[in-house]
């Protein structure tokens, strides 16, 4: 098994490293040829619009929606679950939207760009996972086939749907693994 990390723009470095530490193969894809050779696709962290951008200049954002039509595992973290959603409110930025669920931008405000906290994470009912947002989306909207996988504060952080994960936290800048095994999980 592959694990493939789109490396345009954002963390993916940190992604890679998570990935070799759980002993997984990983591939960074910059072009479609990358993209052939994986078997799931991680969308780390960044800034949405440049990733969006770039997605479209490599016409990775239609290879990755086919893939993904085809059962292809995708993990979002922050810009990656902007990514991946149908609506982003407020902008009409490039996007994925394989999830149905729609996402506020920045949505914990400037004072608190950036907070680290324990997460309550449904598939790790044991003890909450350890989070870092980074000027971080919510999710405002789940369709009906959205599974709502956290909450903090009373807003949602953590979906998933179908072979679809998204995170509006970073799991990848702690040591906390549970979330990539989770994928890992969803990948096999
Ligand atoms: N605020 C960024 C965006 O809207 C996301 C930040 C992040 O990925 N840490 O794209």
């Amino acid at each position: 098994m592959t694990v493939g990390v789109l490396a345009l723009q954002g963390d993916f470095a940190e992604h890679i490293s998570m990935l070799t530490r759980l002993g997984v193969e990983s591939r960074e894809v910059r072009k479609l040829s990358d993209l052939e050779s994986v078997d799931a696709l991680i969308i780390p962290g960044g800034e949405s619009t440049t990733i969006g951008k770039l997605m479209a200049r490599y016409e990775l954002d239609r290879a990755i929606h086919a893939r993904a039509e085809q059962g292809m595992p995708i993990y979002g973290t922050c810009a990656g679950m902007i990514l991946l959603a149908k609506d982003i409110e407020g902008s009409q930025q490039p996007r994925l939207g394989l999830m149905d669920i729609a996402v506020v931008r920045n949505a914990f405000g400037r004072q608190i760009e950036s907070f680290e906290a324990d997460i309550p994470f449904k598939p790790t009912p044991e003890r909450p996972v350890r989070g870092v947002f980074i000027r971080a989306p919510i999710v405002s909207r789940v369709g009906a086939g959205v599974e709502v996988l956290s909450e903090f504060e009373g807003k949602i952080v953590a979906v998933r749907q179908g072979n679809l994960l998204a995170t509006a936290f970073h799991p990848e800048l702690t040591d906390d693994e549970r979330v990539h095994r989770y994928f890992l999980a969803i990948v096999k």
